[in-house]
Formats: C-alpha cells, sequence, structure tokens
C-alpha cells in the first residue's frame, strides 16, 4: 500500500482539535459523522432537510442501516456528535469539512455536481485558514481541482477521499476498510485528513486528487462489470444446460477470480452502480478514450433485467385466471437496507407492469422505503404477500425471505411457479412439495 505521503505524522500535541463538520446526513454522510465520532473526533452533522434533522434528534434514523443507531446514541452521549441544519453557522468552526452530498445521474450520464457547488459556495466565505474540504462523494475526475478554484482563501485545502463503504454493511465497512483512499497534492493536508482516521493508518492509501477520483469509478465500474459477467455466464449455462450456481463455485475458487461480487441475480442496481457506471462511460466517451466494457456492462445489466421480466411475463400469461396474482419477495436493491433507489426489483416490476394488464402485485420487504412510482399492495408479511399468489417473484437476499420453507409458499399460494432472482431456494426441495422453481441458469 502506498502510505508513505511523504512527512513524518504530525506528532499529537501539534494536532488539530479535529473539528469535523460533515454535510449531507444521508447514507455516507451519516455514517461517515458517525464513525468518525466514533474513532474520537468532534463532529457537528449538517443537513438541508430539516425533517431528516429532527428525525435523527429525535432518535428515530432517516435509514436503516445495522449498528448506525447504536453508535450514534454513544457518540452523541459522549458530546463527540451533534446535528443540525445551520450550515453556515458550523462553517466557521470547522477544520475539516466532509461533502457527503447526492452526484445524481444527468440525462446524459454525466453526474450532477450542482448540490457540491452550491454548498462550496456556501461555505467558502466563511471558512478559516487552513480548513480542509474533504469530498467523500462520487464524482467526475478534476472535481478537486474545480472545488480548489472556487475557494477565494488559498490556504483552503481540498482533498479527495471517495467512500467505498456497502449499504448494509456501512458501519463495518468505514471502521473496517479495505481502504481509506486520501488524494492530494500536499503531503502535509493529506496527512492532516488521514490523522482523522484514528486507529486505521495501515488502511490508507496516499495518492493525488485525480487518482482518487478515478480509483471511486474503477472499483465501481469493475464490481459491476464481474455481476454483469456472471450474469451473462448464467443465461450461457442455460442455453448449454450447465448450473450457474455450480460454474460460479467452480470460477470462485480460483484466487485470481475469487468469490465476491460473483453471485448471479436481479442484475445490478442501487444508488451507486448505475449512475457511477454511467459517468465513467460518459466521461471516457468525453475524453476520447471509450470504456467499451463499462458500455457493455451497462447493456449486459439492461438486457439480463430486461429478460427477467420477460420470463415472468411468459409465465403471467400461461395462467388461466382473470387476476393474476403475482406475489414480490423484496423490493431493496440488497440485502440489510432500505434504499430502492434503482431496485432492480422496482425496474423489472416496471417492465412486467408495461407488458401485463389485469396482474395484481403484492409485495412484501422488511425494511424498503415506501415507492411511489408504482401501483401495487405492500403487505405486512411475507405470508399475506403469498397468499393466494400464482406466481411468487424473489428479488432480496434478506434473510427472512430466504428462510421462508417450501412447505409455507405450499400451503399459502394457489400457484406453484417461484421465480428466485437470488438462488435462495433448493430446487430439489421445493420439487418435493410440488413448487418448481425458476432461477436463470438453473433449467
Ligand atoms: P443521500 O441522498 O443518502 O444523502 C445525501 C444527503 O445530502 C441528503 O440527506 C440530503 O438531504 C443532503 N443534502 C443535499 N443538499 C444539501 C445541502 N445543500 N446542505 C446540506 N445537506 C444537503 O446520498 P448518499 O447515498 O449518502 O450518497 C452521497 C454520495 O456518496 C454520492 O455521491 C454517492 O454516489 C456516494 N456514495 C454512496 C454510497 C452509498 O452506498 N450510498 C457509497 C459510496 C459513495
Amino acid at each position: 500500500m502506498n502510505t508513505e505521503p511523504n512527512v513524518p505524522e504530525i506528532p499529537q500535541s501539534t494536532r488539530p482539535s479535529n473539528a469535523v463538520l460533515v454535510v449531507g446526513a444521508g447514507y455516507v454522510g451519516l455514517t461517515t459523522a458517525v464513525c468518525l465520532a466514533s474513532l474520537g473526533n468532534f463532529v457537528v452533522c449538517v443537513d438541508n432537510d430539516k425533517s431528516k434533522i429532527s428525525s435523527i434528534l429525535s432518535g428515530v434514523l432517516p435509514i436503516y442501516e445495522p449498528g448506525l443507531l447504536d453508535l450514534l446514541n454513544t457518540t452523541v452521549n459522549e458530546h463527540k456528535l451533534s446535528f443540525s441544519t445551520d450550515l453556515i453557522e458550523h462553517s466557521k468552526s470547522a477544520e475539516y469539512v466532509f461533502l457527503c452530498l447526492p452526484t445524481p445521474a444527468l440525462e446524459d450520464g454525466t453526474s450532477d455536481l450542482s448540490y457540491i457547488f452550491q454548498v462550496v459556495d456556501e461555505i467558502s466565505p466563511y471558512l478559516s485558514d487552513d480548513v480542509i474540504i474533504v469530498n467523500k462523494s462520487t464524482v467526475p475526475l478534476n472535481t478537486a481541482s474545480q472545488i480548489r478554484k472556487r475557494q477565494s482563501n488559498p490556504s483552503v485545502g481540498v482533498v479527495s477521499n471517495p467512500e467505498f463503504l456497502r449499504e448494509g454493511s456501512a458501519v463495518n465497512d468505514f471502521l473496517q476498510p479495505s481502504r481509506i483512499v486520501i488524494g492530494s497534492d500536499s503531503p502535509i493536508i493529506a496527512q492532516r485528513v488521514a490523522n482523522l482516521y484514528i486507529g486505521l493508518q495501515d488502511r490508507i492509501y496516499f495518492t493525488d486528487p485525480i487518482s482518487a477520483e478515478c480509483i471511486k469509478y474503477m472499483s465501481n465500474g469493475f464490481l459491476a462489470m464481474k455481476i454483469s459477467f456472471i450474469n451473462e455466464a448464467a443465461r450461457f449455462c442455460d442455453a448449454v444446460g450447465a448450473d450457474i450456481i455450480d460454474v460460479a463455485g467452480g470460477l470462485a475458487l480460483d484466487p485470481r477470480i475469487g468469490s465476491a461480487f460473483l453471485n448471479p441475480g436481479p442484475g445490478w442496481g442501487g444508488s451507486c452502480f448505475p449512475k457511477d457506471t454511467s459517468a465513467l462511460a460518459a466521461t471516457a466517451r468525453y475524453m476520447g478514450s471509450p470504456m467499451l466494457l463499462i458500455e457493455e456492462s451497462i447493456r449486459a445489466n439492461n438486457s439480463h433485467q430486461t429478460d427477467i421480466a420477460k420470463l415472468v411475463v411468459e409465465l403471467v400469461n400461461r395462467i388461466s385466471e382473470d387476476h393474476p396474482k403475482i406475489a414480490v419477495l423484496g423490493l431493496s436493491f440488497k440485502a440489510n437496507t432500505d434504499d430502492i433507489r434503482v431496485s432492480p426489483a422496482l425496474k423489472i416490476l416496471h417492465l412486467i407492469a408495461q407488458r401485463t394488464h389485469n396482474i395484481q402485485i403484492h409485495s412484501y420487504d422488511p425494511m424498503a422505503k415506501q415507492d411511489e412510482t408504482l401501483d401495487f399492495v405492500r403487505s405486512q408479511s411475507l405470508e399475506l404477500a403469498i397468499d393466494g399468489a400464482d406466481i411468487v417473484v424473489v428479488f432480496t437476499e434478506w434473510d427472512e425471505i430466504a428462510e421462508a420453507s417450501p412447505q409455507l409458499f405450499a400451503e399459502r399460494m394457489r400457484g406453484n411457479t417461484i421465480v428466485d432472482t437470488r438462488y435462495l431456494y433448493s430446487k430439489d426441495q421445493f420439487q418435493k412439495f410440488n413448487l418448481n422453481v425458476i432461477s436463470v441458469g438453473k433449467n
């Protein structure tokens, strides 16, 4: 690991008192604020969404993230962490400003940096000398340099510190990271940011700002590509009569390939991969160096999700009932998160809804946020969702869904077809209950 910024570590006595301002109390901001406070820093977390901050202050997290609430309560009780909506007031006393703001995709695939620049422009007049702006949002290359150019005070530093946490295991990922990438042209500024990660110094990877920004995009691009690969392999397995789970298992034994992100499923989604791959592809084209593998991975993912939708539609069309009931298990883009942004479940459900009529969709998810874009019933329990269902479609690998017994489905369903996009159920076990489990690459 590149752990040498070429300057000795700043001695404890001369270290700043670590007054950290985290802007944005979403999945990344809230986790960053809580975890930096738990490492020993003094943190204020600010969001312009008043309801979010009052919900946090009343002890209710606006997001579901295992372990986060307990750690938040501990750090608040230790007076290490507080919350506010007053960005300007807290900018005045901050020594570090962490930007954890949205960077959604624009129509042309590039990233919308308006949230970042708006906050940067608002706070810049109030920042003291030597403050460091640390960008954690996923941003296009050169954003750190653009933030730097917007500063009138030349002593303000800007560091790119992309975040790699995964929703569902965000606290662990933050506190036991594979790496903490710190991109800065100044070794002293880089080391000051590194010092905030108390006890995690051996995980720090120093580089320049553009390389840091690039590492984040390439990581997500690579992981998305790996998932697209295994899903394409699943479809190939169907064509040739191989079993994708056996094939993936055999591939994963090769340490050069590894098992991570080699699980076939309903395709990738979530708030990061879709926008980050499209931003990477758009930037690469713009720079005259197209990343064809990334472009194809996006296409492969879309086509995989369309194929799953077609499969369900085909099954629906075989049902003679007037109003076939489809039970959907899982809406969040993966287990252990409530996040439904660009969830494969919703994307595929939209495609199914466009291609069918008269179907009733009943869904169950233990945590997922409400979706306003589709007209379906949200059941209070898995049992209620599958009651009288003609087809069950499994989208998210929550333990509760994975552990549902074949007997339960056999007793409750009207039909006997389960489309299992997460490979949770044993075909043989379910077959004993006259249930037909269909998964891509296992037919
Ligand atoms: P989010 O939407 O959950 O949170 C962003 C927060 O910023 C929201 O609470 C919003 O109210 C707040 N905000 C917006 N404008 C503001 C302003 N002017 N002042 C104060 N607060 C403001 O987003 P997120 O999922 O936390 O992602 C943030 C960034 O981190 C994105 O660039 C994302 O790509 C990146 N990222 C996300 C993840 C992830 O798993 N969610 C992982 C790594 C990186």
